[in-house]
This record gives structure tokens, C-alpha cells and sequence, in this order.
């Protein structure tokens, strides 16, 4: 279905970025990655990729915190592979620590890698979009774009700003054929969730099992955890023809979370 399309997955070295990835490269996606990790991994992970589904891969190290990398990033993509046909705008960090005990360097990253990347990539990307006149532009927010958690101010600030730059963006480019959309996953078992079991099951004094269960029973009333693969197969449905009207969406995939 995708065959011969360009997708740039940002933080796809890891979790959620990886599992969309390898969706997309499975519907014929040729891949762009982008995270960090070990240079011997990344490189075995693009030949994985471009092995396992015959498409082309490439990968660009930019640092989501700093716009000249980002939009040095996009150039490298169009001039490597020939274009930014889809861009997910994945990477993304956690802090937890109450407001008024909140690092400010910490604030200022979370807004950096989770929204104002966003800004950048899209920005940088929508001019070749619009000369070819199609794009998919998926932004990986969170539950937490829609509604709060208590120590989590700069992710749901982030987050819940990157819900609103999907919309100005989707109406901005209404009359195209591009679209822009977000997905909202909730607990997804990624590295950047077992940490926050590390710390629970730490401060609880309990096993990982039961910090796992705890914190699934707080929010996700399916306790279970939604996986990378199924976000995988909804970010290759925003990208076929039967999405094209989907513009604006925020689709979340989390287990009931937001329904409470
Ligand atoms: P993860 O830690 O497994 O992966 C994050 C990826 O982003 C990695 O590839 C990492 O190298 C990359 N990254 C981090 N900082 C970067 C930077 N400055 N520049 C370039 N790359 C950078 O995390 P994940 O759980 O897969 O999260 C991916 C996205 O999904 C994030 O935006 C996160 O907020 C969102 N999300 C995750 C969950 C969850 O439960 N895991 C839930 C909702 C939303």
C-alpha cells in the first residue's frame, strides 16, 4: 500500500517509534530513522528493516532538541532517499517531580523534544509535501494530550500542545492531500515506561509485577498495556486513502483511559 513512499519515523531506535517503523516498512515504507543508541545497533536495525521488507532505510542522529539539526535532518532525507512523504513525529522524554519541584532545565526539554520538534520537523517538511500534494503527518501525543496526571506538568503541557498543533496544521493544509493527526496512546510497555515501573516498584518497596500492576490499575481499565505493533497498524491506516478525510483527529489508543 505504501510502496514507494518515504517515511521519517523520529525516535525510531527504540519503543513506539520502532514498532511504527516497522509497520510502515512492512506496507513498503522506504525508512528514515532517527534516535539515539549504540551506532553498531542502529546500523543492524536499518539492515533488519531494509532486509526483512525489501525497502530502502537511512538513518539521521539529529538531536530533536535542536531546530538547525532537525531541518539539517529533513534535507539529508529528501536528498538521500528523494522526499518526506510521511513524517511521525515520535521522539519524546519523561520527568516526573511536582511542579513546584520541577527542574526548569527539565521543563525546557520536554517542551524542546515533545512539541516545539514537532513544529520544526513539520515546518520542514511541509514544503516538498505540498509541491507533490500529499503527506501524512502523524504526531505522537499521548492520553496525556487529553486529559492530566498529577507530576507530569511539562509532558501534558507538551502534549496536550502537541494536540493543538495538529489541528492548526490539519486545517492549514484542509484543501490538500495532506493530512495531519495525532495518536494518543496510553501505557505502552516502552524502555520509557519500564523506568517509571523501576521507580514505582523502588519507592513502593514491591516487585516489578506488582508495580506494573499498579500502575496499569490507576489509569488503563483493560490492565493491559497497548503495544507497539498496534499503534504501528493505526499510524499505516492514516496513511491509506480511507483516512484522507481524517484530518485534525486525535485517536486515542488506550485502553479506556480517557473514557473515565
Ligand atoms: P522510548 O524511550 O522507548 O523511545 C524514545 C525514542 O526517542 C528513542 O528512539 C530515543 O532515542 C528518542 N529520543 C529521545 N530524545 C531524543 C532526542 N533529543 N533526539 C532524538 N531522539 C530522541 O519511548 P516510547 O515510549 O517509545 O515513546 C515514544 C513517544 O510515545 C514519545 O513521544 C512518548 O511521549 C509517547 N508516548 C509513550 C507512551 C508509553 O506508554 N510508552 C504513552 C503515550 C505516549
Amino acid at each position: 500500500m505504501l510502496k514507494g513512499r518515504i517515511a521519517l519515523v523520529t525516535g525510531s531506535t527504540s519503543g513506539i517509534g520502532l514498532g511504527i517503523a516497522r509497520a510502515l516498512a512492512a506496507s513498503g515504507a522506504n525508512i528514515a530513522f532517527n534516535g539515539f543508541g549504540d551506532a553498531g545497533a542502529i546500523e543492524a536495525l536499518q539492515q533488519d528493516v531494509a532486509k526483512t521488507f525489501d525497502v530502502s532505510t537511512t538513518y539521521h542522529g539529529a538531536d530533536m532538541s535542536k531546530p538547525d539539526q532537525i531541518r539539517d535532518m529533513v534535507r539529508q532525507v529528501q536528498a538521500t532517499l528523494g522526499s518526506v512523504d510521511i513524517l511521525v513525529n515520535n521522539a519524546g522524554i519523561q520527568f516526573v517531580a511536582s511542579v513546584d519541584e520541577f527542574p526548569e532545565e527539565r521543563w525546557d526539554a520536554i517542551i524542546a523534544i515533545n512539541l516545539s520538534a514537532n513544529f520544526h520537523a513539520i515546518k520542514a517538511a511541509l514544503p516538498g509535501m505540498k509541491k507533490a500534494n500529499w503527506g501524512r503527518i502523524i504526531n505522537i501525543a499521548s492520553v496525556h494530550g487529553l486529559v492530566a496526571s498529577a507530576q507530569k506538568s511539562a509532558y501534558v503541557a507538551a502534549k496536550h500542545g502537541v494536540i493543538g498543533l495538529t489541528k492548526a496544521v490539519a486545517l492549514e493544509t484542509a484543501t490538500t492531500g495532506i493530512t495531519c493527526n495525532a495518536i494518543c496512546p496510553g501505557w505502552v510497555l516502552t524502555p520509557l515506561v519500564q523506568k517509571q515501573i523501576d521507580d514505582r516498584a523502588a519507592a513502593q518497596k514491591v516487585s516489578g509485577d506488582d508495580a506494573k500492576k499498579s500502575l496499569l490499575g490507576e489509569k488503563q481499565p483493560s490492565q493491559d498495556f497497548v503495544t507497539t505493533e498496534q499503534l504501528g497498524q493505526l499510524a499505516v491506516f492514516l496513511c491509506s486513502s480511507a483516512a484522507s478525510q481524517i484530518r485534525g483527529a486525535a485517536y486515542n489508543v488506550d485502553g479506556g483511559w480517557a473514557a473515565q
